[in-house]
């Protein structure tokens, strides 16, 4: 391997390098307590409203989870919603 091919292959491995830690660093801090809140949209963001749209609604949606109380939590959307609800990132089960 001559030097030039030598020195691009390193640099693309340090690259690489990088871009894996970036990815471990991501992953580690969303799995730190009280960051996944930090780390959802707000409801305006994605034009949360606490009824359904075109018959679809939070409960019929894969980023749902639903609590004891009746109410649920949204995968991606901050704060409490109605299982009733919507917004524009429904995604059916
Ligand atoms: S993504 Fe939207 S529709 Fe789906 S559960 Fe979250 S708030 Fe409801």
């Amino acid at each position: 391997m001559g030097g030039q091919e030598e020195r691009v292959t390193r640099r693309l491995g340090l690259i690489r390098g990088a871009n894996l830690m970036i990815g471990v660093a991501v992953i580690i801090g969303a799995g730190k307590p009280g960051s996944a809140a930090a780390s959802k949209a707000d409801k305006r963001d994605f034009a949360y409203q606490d009824k359904p749209k075109d018959g679809k609604s939070c409960s019929g949606c894969r980023l749902f989870a639903s609590r004891e109380d009746g109410k649920g939590q949204c995968a991606i959307v901050d704060g409490v919603v109605s299982p009733n609800g919507w917004c524009m990132a429904f995604s059916a089960r």
